[in-house]
């Protein structure tokens, strides 16, 4: 029988394990396949550890692992990815909006022969329009920006084959925007649409400075236009800076030096614009400057304070680098 593996981060989700586990359990209990869940808690701060442990003694499919601190979203999942071991690894978030009634039908389309099944959020009812709002103008830029193409509203809810997963992991960077790093690997895809649920219980752990981060790992690691938007910017301001000095020497040849006006204010007007441009591109080339330090400096992705698998063997502070 095929080993299917689902790996799901939490981070203090103490009020919805229970329920999410046994809305799970109901699903694939019925289904020909053998199961292991790779529950992460992500450095969480309240009984999230406790429960996911009571869940454990109850269905030994679950193996924990626990993070030292909060590692966030993507390399909580990196940490379950690289421990699974099943022909099929589906991904998906605990707090119920990843309804896991469609894990049939994503193995069903991986038994027909795709190697990768992706999920496309729909519009959700009574959701934030600012999430919303923020979440299509984020897809459109990195489409336009960058030469992967992310499908818009893609959820990190998703079925890689063992294959698919193996060249996942062999990519080494540490910034990680999974949904980009899926899409850049190729392989035979197909978009299944879900609409969310809403959240069992709870709020969004993805804070402001978490979607700022997740954002800027995507345009950053998967594109350069930013650094080229200083060097078009340099270019304009090269050609004004031609146009103005032909004027100029139209005043020096027609003999009429006296009928320029001493411009103190466009003068300053573009300094100020000038020296904006340069912070701004020097900006951008020091974010790339901290990615690539970030990269060289080969940090692990996640440390591991306590694994408890299945037959409750402890290890300890053991790390990991993906
Ligand atoms: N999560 C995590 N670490 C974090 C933030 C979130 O492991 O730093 C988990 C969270 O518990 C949930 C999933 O990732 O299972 C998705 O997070 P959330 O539902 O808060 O994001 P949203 O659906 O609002 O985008
Ligand atoms: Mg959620």
């Amino acid at each position: 029988m095929k080993l299917v593996s689902i790996v799901i981060p939490f981070y203090n989700e103490q009020e919805l394990i229970q329920s999410f586990f046994s809305r799970l359990e109901s699903v694939i209990d019925s289904l020909p396949y053998s199961f292991e869940f790779w529950v992460i808690n992500d450095g969480s701060k309240d009984q999230t550890q406790t429960i996911l442990e009571e869940i454990q003694s109850k269905d030994s499919r679950a193996q924990i692992i626990q993070l030292s601190r909060n590692f966030g979203h993507q390399s909580a999942l990196c940490a379950g990815m690289e421990h699974a071991k099943g022909d099929l690894i589906i991904t998906m978030d605990g707090d119920g909006q990843h309804p896991p009634e469609l894990i049939p039908e994503m193995i069903r389309i991986a038994e027909s022969g795709y190697d990768i099944v992706l999920t496309q959020r729909l519009d959700e009812k009574g959701q934030n329009p600012v999430k919303a709002g923020t979440s299509r103008l984020f897809y459109h830029i990195i489409n336009q920006i960058s030469d992967t193409q992310t499908l818009p509203g893609g959820a990190d809810f998703r079925l890689l084959t063992r294959q698919v997963l193996d060249n996942l992991l062999a990519m080494p960077e540490y910034h990680r925007f999974l949904r980009g790093m899926v899409a850049w690997l190729g392989f035979k895809s197909v978009i299944l649409p879900f609409i969310p649920a809403p959240r069992i219980a709870g709020k969004t752990k993805y804070s402001f400075k978490k979607m700022v981060r997740l954002a800027s790992d995507a345009i950053f690691s998967f594109s350069m236009v930013p650094l080229y938007i200083g060097l078009s910017a340099g270019l304009f301001f090269l050609i004004l800076a031609i146009a103005e000095a032909i004027y100029v020497l139209s005043f020096w040849i027609r003999g009429d030096i006296a009928a320029l006006e001493p411009g103190w204010s466009s003068l300053m007007f573009m300094m100020l614009i000038i020296g904006a441009v340069l912070m701004i591109i020097l900006g951008f080339i020091g974010i790339y400057v901290g990615y690539i330090f970030q990269e060289v400096k080969h940090r692990p992705n996640y440390v591991v304070q306590k694994e408890i698998k299945q037959n409750h063997t402890n290890q300890t502070s053991n790390s990991k680098n993906v």
